[in-house]
């Protein structure tokens, strides 16, 4: 599955692609699946994405799930279930990404697969250095591709405890708002932790409601103020503008806000800048940022994972469809909480 970046609605299955290159990496996969997300649907729309340096075309996909084919490493044995680690550490390197926190990289000259300057996951076999392959519990055949967005929220929620031990912490009430793949998953690992999860999003119907209460989660869809607690944590994943500065405000003494969600930029609203100040000051209130994940992420999400009712997860792939029906799975659908695209048989 290919784009050529920059230029809309330029996705086309190329049947001729030359088999992965063996600099690419030492081990070799048989691709199983690849999920699709908002980024995808970005670079399809030509408003994102890179391909690597003398290409013209980019090798989408960045959620993968494949197996491993051969790993003269000795690493990984042929059969096992693997996904690849998206995003690779900038040449400089910065000293983030010196130290494989590529998902603090402070200059931004990282690559990643599927989206910027390196072939994505979503072709029939690919390639992978042992380093950025993380083997999956053999259980996760059919939901594995999870892998990446879960990554995403184990890196969320390791901030947040850092962030929380810097004074005596004990979190009850957490807050997600947005109940995409990202807020359901970020939902799953907070019922993990023992705390009483709270999800609030638009949806009045379609899968949503019933995918939060199987987790032993609430389900709003009040405005935030409207919730009758306040939260001690907030995993804050629609980046809607209103939503950002109501759950900062919402947010208890001491509470964590994560931002998780991308906003789009170029809205304005108005609001009371100094009485936020006020609230987060006199409440010893954090707001911090989160994107991306390092390996030590990839690990706890795999374990996360491992631990979750699989039925649930399956639940959260809504459809799933060969790679000949490409046109279809990229097209977004009323419903849709993960779209996966299936390889082989
Ligand atoms: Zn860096």
């Amino acid at each position: 599955m290919t784009v050529k970046p920059g230029v809309a609605n330029s996705l086309s299955l190329v049947e001729d692609q030359p088999e992965p290159a063996p600099e690419e990496g030492a081990i070799l996969v048989e691709a199983l699946a690849v999920g699709i997300c908002g980024t995808d649907h970005e670079i399809i729309a030509g408003e994102y994405g890179e391909a690597p340096p003398a290409e013209d075309r980019l090798i989408i996909g960045h959620e993968s799930l494949g197996r491993v084919l051969e790993d003269p490493t000795g690493t990984l044995q042929p059969g096992d279930l693997v996904a690849g680690i998206v995003r690779h550490p900038d040449p400089v390197p910065c000293p983030n990404c010196a130290v494989g926190e590529w998902d603090m990289c402070r200059n931004g000259q990282y690559t990643e697969h599927g989206i910027k300057a390196l072939s994505g996951f979503a072709r029939d076999r690919w390639r992978i250095e042992p380093q950025f392959a993380v083997k999956l519990d053999p259980a996760l055949g059919r939901v594995g591709m999870l892998l990446e967005p879960t990554s995403v929220v184990a890196k969320a929620w390791d901030h947040i405890e850092r962030i929380g031990h810097r004074a005596e912490w004990q979190p009850q009430t957490v807050l997600v708002t947005g109940a995409g793949p990202i807020g359901l998953l970020a939902a799953l690992l907070a019922t993990q932790r023992g705390l009483t999860v709270h999800v609030l999003d638009r949806a009045t119907s379609g899968p949503k409601p019933d995918l939060v209460a199987a987790l032993g989660a609430s389900y709003h869809t009040v405005p935030v103020n409207d919730l009758p607690f306040d939260p001690d944590v907030v995993v804050e994943c629609t980046g809607a503008p209103t939503v950002v500065i109501d759950v900062m405000c919402k947010a208890a003494p001491t509470g964590i806000v994560c931002l998780a969600g991308v906003s789009s930029g170029g809205r304005s609203i108005d609001f009371d800048a100094g009485a936020l100040n006020r609230a987060l000051v006199l409440e010893n209130n954090v707001v911090f940022g989160s994107v991306n994940a390092n390996r030590r992420h990839w690990n706890m999400a795999a374990q996360a994972l491992s631990r979750a009712d699989q039925s649930w997860l399956e639940s959260l792939l809504t459809r799933r469809l060969p790679v000949e029906r490409y046109a279809e799975a990229y097209a977004p659908e009323q419903g849709d909480i993960k779209v996966v695209l299936e390889f082989g048989s």
